[in-house]
């Protein structure tokens, strides 16, 4: 029996892994679930899936859950706090981590996951762009298989039969949808809702990532993420612009083969390819028919109308602590666009502006990063507070 933690259970991630699993109870349980703040939820998915362990953001929401728990007549045990998650994360509890807390909340947990060699389903991709090189270098070390569940990631894997890129790959190409706002010019998007922008055309995902997408910057980062996964310098790393949705991404070798994974947009194909790997487990998605979808169309995307793209490009070029800054500025940009603070042009602009005025440094550890993503963070809330970038 494969026993699974779901981190970030109650998310749009989290509920596509739980329904994977929910589909082979001879094989794989999900032995705990984690979230942030929505106890009521959590209290709902245990009732469900029966979980040992549940854990909740922080301390103050461990009380409702012992007594939601209590109250739904479960033995599950209650847990909170990020202390009590990296803990549970590392025990005998699970074989598996399914890491898809949103944002870098997410990087203790899933660093966690890694040094204690665990299968690691890792969606939180934040983790990787703020500390890649670390993480990637923890799981190589305590033999922890990353399964990417990003789905460009995913494709990439399956592709290359989870072997390292090596020598053979020429190219990797990230398809991207283009977000809801393609096709659209500058002055265009000056006005949207946030509304508007977590109205994806192809993917029901949840507010964070559905920003990202309109901006690009999802695909910025998801740049980021397979430099580190697969050891692809920069220029060896490309996007194209796939409305439909269908072309996970692409993998080039040198012998001119081009090999690509096709499926319908949906993310439980990622999660039962970790979960089963390197079997295939059935996942509730269906068939692709390609004829009934008859076009499968692509173009460059436009670096000019969504900078983020190129400004993460631009830090992953830089390297050291500029990926984290990009990541952490975003974070509280997309945070302020969601709460009516900010416009959907000043999260890149936002974003440019951090990069130009914080120096990038050596990355050489955790407290390194952690000085330069707190210090981005508070020079964006500033630049938003004073309305310098509004
Ligand atoms: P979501 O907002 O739907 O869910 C986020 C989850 O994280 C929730 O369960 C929330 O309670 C939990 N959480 C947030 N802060 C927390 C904290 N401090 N401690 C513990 N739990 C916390 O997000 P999502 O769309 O499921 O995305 C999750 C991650 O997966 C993101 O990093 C995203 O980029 C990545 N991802 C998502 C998709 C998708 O289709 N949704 C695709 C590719 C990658
Ligand atoms: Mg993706």
């Amino acid at each position: 029996m494969q026993r699974v933690a779901v981190l970030g259970a109650t998310g749009s991630i989290g509920g596509s892994a739980l329904d994977v699993i929910a589909r082979h109870p001879e094989t794989i349980r999900a032995s705990v679930l984690a979230a942030g703040g929505n106890v009521a939820a959590l209290v709902a998915l245990c009732a469900t899936h029966r979980p040992e362990h549940a854990v909740v953001g922080d301390t103050s929401g461990l009380a409702t859950l012992r007594e939601g728990l209590r109250h739904a007549g479960l033995s599950t045990q209650a847990h909170a706090g990020p202390e009590a998650l990296t803990a549970l994360v590392a025990s005998e509890a699970c074989d598996t981590v399914v890491a898809a807390i949103v944002g870098a909340a997410g990087l203790d947990s899933t660093l966690a996951a890694a040094r204690a060699g665990k299968r690691l389903l890792l969606a939180n991709k934040e983790s990787l762009v703020l500390a890649g090189e670390l993480l990637i270098a923890a799981a190589r070390e305590a033999g922890s298989t990353i399964v990417p569940i990003d789905s460009e990631h995913n494709a990439i894997f399956q592709c290359l039969h989870g072997r390292p890129a090596g020598t053979e790959v020429q190219r990797i190409t990230l398809t991207a949808s283009g977000g809801p706002f393609r096709g659209r010019s500058r002055a265009q998007l000056a006005g949207v809702t946030p509304q508007q922008a977590v109205a994806h055309p192809k993917w029901s995902m949840g507010p964070k990532i559905s920003v990202d997408s309109a901006t690009l910057m999802n695909k910025g980062l998801e740049l980021i993420e397979a430099r580190h996964l697969f050891g692809l310098p920069d220029e060896r790393l490309d996007v194209l612009v796939h409305p439909q949705s269908l072309v996970h991404s692409l993998v080039e070798f040198v012998d001119g083969s081009t090999l690509a994974q096709l499926g319908l947009p949906d993310m439980r194909t990622s999660l039962a390819v970790g979960l089963g790997w390197p079997a295939r487990i059935a996942s509730g998605v269906g068939a692709l028919d390609l004829a009934a979808h008859g076009r499968l169309e692509f173009e460059p995307p436009d670096l000019a109308t969504f900078p983020c793209l190129r400004l993460a490009r631009e830090a992953l070029r830089t390297g050291g602590t500029a990926p984290a800054i990009l990541n952490a500025v975003n974070e509280v940009a997309v945070s302020a666009f969601l709460q009516g603070r900010i416009g959907f042009l000043s999260i890149a602009a936002l974003v440019e502006d951090a990069l130009a005025a914080i120096a990038a440094e050596p990355a050489s550890s955790l407290a390194a990063l952690g000085d330069a993503d707190a210090r981005a963070r508070r020079h964006a809330e500033h630049a938003i507070a004073t309305g310098t970038l509004r």
